[in-house]
């Protein structure tokens, strides 16, 4: 029976339910929210507003309760190294609403190391992965349930190249799969995965997060072809793609029978600390994000695709079926 790692311990596969694939409880920089703790985030969205530091588990609780209100029972949390991953904060939001939540080990940088890494290989890296997987993250008892890389605009670099690296020996290590974050519109994807392919990663066990940014249908056929999953993963985010193309993309891409390839969720953040609350509303006057939430999917998408002719069974297949067959080991 397949397994699969939670912030409340491990699960059956099975019990993993409906699942969104890729949502924040909290992100904000590590440094800054261990150097000025009194700082706080923001809440990004309806409208954004300041968010001291003891309101981040109550805005994380409701962003929570509103999934489970929609019937989700999973979220996958895929906060690494420089997002403040703190899976005790998950802990709390999950005992508090029920709302399984699925952690990951890993390092979300576009470019920049510490010393500690840049003066040590992929395999040091990858050791420290492993430790998550196997021992335990930060000395919680909870295990990592997949690795997290991230590949953007400058491209797989020297640094990134270690990560992914690093990532794919875990993964093969441990049997851990992989959620890469991509940038479709730098071409990330197909260097990402060649990396994984040269390292021995079974690559049923990759996702290529953000591919739902581009409607490129032969791009996406080009990862698709390497039996990968892709994350059509950040609906609301409008700077990026549109909503309607978003979903004009998932509808070619079931017609072509690809259901059993794709994830729908939003990367929403219940708190981000990337903006300063004028500068988030200067991107919402400018229709950056249009509805960005933890629920969008459920409340406009699967509704527009079932339009659009999106069957019972294909969104089984997205939301229960992918996710227990890419976690469950
Ligand atoms: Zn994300």
């Amino acid at each position: 029976m397949a397994t699969v790692e939670t912030v409340t311990g491990r699960i059956d596969a099975e019990q993993l339910g409906t699942t969104l694939i890729h949502e924040h409880l909290i992100y904000r920089d590590e440094a800054v929210a261990s150097w000025w703790p009194h700082v706080g985030s923001m809440v990004p969205v309806d409208p954004p507003r300041a968010c001291g530091p003891e309101e981040l588990h109550g805005v994380a609780v409701e962003s929570a309760r509103a999934v489970v209100e929609r019937g989700v029972k999973t979220i996958c949390e895929p906060t690494g190294m420089f997002g403040g991953r703190d899976v005790a904060f998950s802990r709390r939001v999950s005992e508090e609403t029920g709302l399984q939540v699925v952690p990951c080990t890993g390092i979300y940088t576009y470019e920049y190391l510490p010393m500690f890494f840049v003066t040590r290989d992929a395999d040091a890296m990858a050791d420290l992965f492993v430790h998550d997987i196997e021992q335990s993250i930060q000395g919680t008892g909870i295990k990592a349930a997949f690795l997290k890389c991230a590949a953007d605009e400058p491209g797989v670099n020297e640094n990134i190249e270690k990560v992914h690296r690093a990532v794919a020996r875990a993964s093969v290590r441990t049997g851990t799969p992989i959620m890469a974050h991509s940038r479709p519109a730098s071409d990330t994807g197909p260097r990402q995965i060649e990396i994984f392919e040269q390292e021995g990663v079974n690559l049923s066990q990759v996702q290529i997060a953000h591919t739902g940014d581009t409607d490129d249908l032969g791009y996406i056929e080009r990862l698709l072809e390497k039996g990968v999953y892709i994350g059509m993963d950040r609906y609301g985010l409008e700077l990026h793609l549109p909503i309607e193309r978003r979903n004009a993309t998932v509808t070619a891409l079931l017609e072509r029978g690809y259901a059993d390839r794709m994830f729908l969720s939003q990367d929403y953040c219940a708190t981000l600390d990337w903006y300063p609350v004028e500068v988030a509303e200067q991107l919402l006057a400018a229709e950056a994000a249009k509805g960005w939430s933890m629920t969008l999917v459920f409340d406009e998408v699967i509704p527009a695709l079932r339009e659009a002719g999106m069957t019972h069974d294909q969104l089984e297949t997205m939301m229960v079926e992918n996710p227990k067959r890419w976690l469950g080991r």
